[in-house]
């Protein structure tokens, strides 16, 4: 996929059309990809430290999400085709995933959030399956029993919601272990969803 160097992060080029079709193959070929949607906020963090530009660097696809990214993309003369924000490439991913009953898995926000998430995208996307779900107030000591949940439903897709400066981190942490085709951080959507 095309991408344009920024501080040295490799930002996807492409439209959100390009971007589905490129996570749909990962789906079906079950290669696991960290998906970061890249604000200039994630960026600014990854400048200031080193573990982050180093999880941003590692991540097998950035988008552009905030239009501070598009812009420096923009100012590199290398324009990205459009912004891809997060919050979009969920749903479009949820949609796409009615076609072929991926399985999805949602992780963070409060209880209620999550499950209030859950039931509505179930009722939004009929045709996913929501495989387990799990709020994202648990600390590093229940990593493991968290993980083993997830590796138990078997998900084609995770979303994890818990603020960009732990979600990121968690993921990349943990990426090897779930080899799940797309491991994507979603801020607080899912407020917005339940909401
Ligand atoms: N969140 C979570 N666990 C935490 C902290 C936050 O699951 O320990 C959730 C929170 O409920 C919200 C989402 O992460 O749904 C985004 O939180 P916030 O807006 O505070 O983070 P930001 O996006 O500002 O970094």
């Amino acid at each position: 996929i095309p991408t344009v160097p920024i501080f040295g992060i490799r930002v996807s080029k492409v439209d959100m059309k390009t971007t589905v079709s490129y996570l749909t193959d990962a789906v079906h070929n079950r290669e696991p990809h960290q998906v970061i949607t890249a604000n200039p906020i994630m960026v600014m963090a990854a400048l200031e430290n080193p573990s982050y530009m180093e999880i941003m660097k590692s991540a097998e696809l950035v988008v552009p999400d905030g239009t501070g990214v598009v812009w420096a993309a923009d100012y590199c003369h290398e324009p990205v085709a459009e912004r891809v924000a997060g919050f979009d490439l969920l749903h479009e991913l949820l949609r796409q995933g009615e076609s072929y009953k991926w399985r999805v898995y949602l992780l963070g926000s409060t209880p209620e959030v999550i499950r209030e998430t859950a039931s509505r995208l179930q009722t939004g996307y009929p045709g996913i399956v929501i495989a387990g779900y799990h709020d994202g107030y648990f600390g590093p000591d229940e990593d493991e029993q968290i993980l083993a949940g997830i590796l138990e439903a078997k998900p084609d897709l995770l979303f994890v919601a818990r603020g960009a400066d732990s979600q990121e981190p968690w993921i990349a942490k943990y990426k090897s272990r779930l080899q799940i085709p797309v491991m994507m951080g979603v801020g607080g959507s899912f407020d917005v969803i339940s909401g």
